[in-house]
């Protein structure tokens, strides 16, 4: 196996089952359907970033898709701290997923009579190195699914969307791949919301691209804005990222990372740029900040 080993304990269904004995039915539809919704976060010295933010969008997911969850959103607090201190971790990647349930096959969620809840943890990947070249990006062949067809702001399960545009960027090498919309509007990226820089003002798509709302996304608009700098959420062709100044992209696992290049198109004169730089730096200082103001226990 390459990557790391993921969780020794994991939380399945109201118990800690070791990695090994986890299993799962073949009549989960989250297995036969894609039926479900998940939450990727991450811990810092054992305290989950913005576990609050995190915790209600996966609420809101459960409402959007009608997924009651069996798990009150007060118990994941200490769940969580349970997982990273069984697991013996204090930095950690945590993804909780919830599907539909184990039923008969077919599309109606009510032949599942109870969700399926599962939380793993793993180390974080070492983003560090590649934080500080930047990456390449490919441009998908494939569009962002429309928000029309499938709601952005469910973290959905149903993952094909974006592993079809991994694949392009697989295919060459590239760290991950920019997908555009229906309109050849700028989207996001296959797991991460994308930023540019033109004339010293931050930019990113419009939710109504069809983008998932990245907690880090928002993490990055509040303190660019906190600082003074513009930040503008709007409507993008490709061109305009490509003649950026400066580009890069957010999420959970990899905060805020330096993009060099898209397809054959260098971005600015230098990665990071310093724009970039100076979020990365006031980035941590929030997170510097979440950190300090939650209360050691529940660490
Ligand atoms: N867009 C997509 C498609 C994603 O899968 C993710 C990762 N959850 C993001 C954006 C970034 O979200 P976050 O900052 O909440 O990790």
């Amino acid at each position: 196996m390459s990557s790391p080993p993921e969780s020794s304990w994991i939380f399945l269904n109201g118990r800690w089952v070791p990695r090994e004995e986890a299993r799962l039915s073949v009549f989960d539809h989250g297995f036969l359907c894609g039926d479900g919704v998940f939450e990727t976060l991450r811990a810092y010295q054992g305290c989950v970033l913005w576990l609050e933010r995190h915790l209600e969008r996966l609420m809101r997911s459960c409402a959007r898709i009608q997924l009651p969850s069996p798990i009150a959103i007060t118990r994941w607090p200490s769940l969580l701290a349970e997982l990273l201190a069984r697991n013996g971790l204090s930095d950690a990647m945590i993804r909780i997923t919830l599907s539909r349930g184990v039923g008969d096959w077919g599309l109606d969620p009510s032949l599942c009579s109870r969700p399926t809840v599962v939380a793993l943890a793993k180390p974080v990947p070492p983003y560090s190195t590649v934080r500080k070249h930047g990456v390449q990006l490919e441009i998908a062949t494939i569009r962002r699914t429309a928000p029309e067809a499938q709601p952005p702001e469910v973290k959905s399960i149903s993952l094909l969307n974006n592993i079809l545009a991994k694949q392009d960027a697989l295919k060459v090498g590239a760290f991950d791949a920019l997908m555009l919309n229906k309109d050849d509007l700028v989207a996001e990226c296959s797991t991460s919301n994308v930023f540019f820089v033109e004339d010293g003002v931050l930019h990113t798509p419009a939710r109504e691209c069809g983008i998932l709302d990245g907690i880090t996304r928002g993490a990055v608009i509040d303190v660019a804005r906190a600082h003074g700098m513009p930040v503008r959420e709007g409507y993008y062709a490709l061109d305009r990222l490509l003649a950026a100044e400066e580009c890069f992209l957010t999420n959970t696992g990899i905060e805020i990372m330096p993009v060099r290049q898209i397809g054959d198109c260098r971005i600015g004169a230098v990665c990071p740029g310093p724009v970039t730089r100076c979020l990365q730096t006031w980035f941590a200082m929030a997170v510097h900040r979440y950190l300090s103001s939650q209360p050691e226990p529940g660490r």
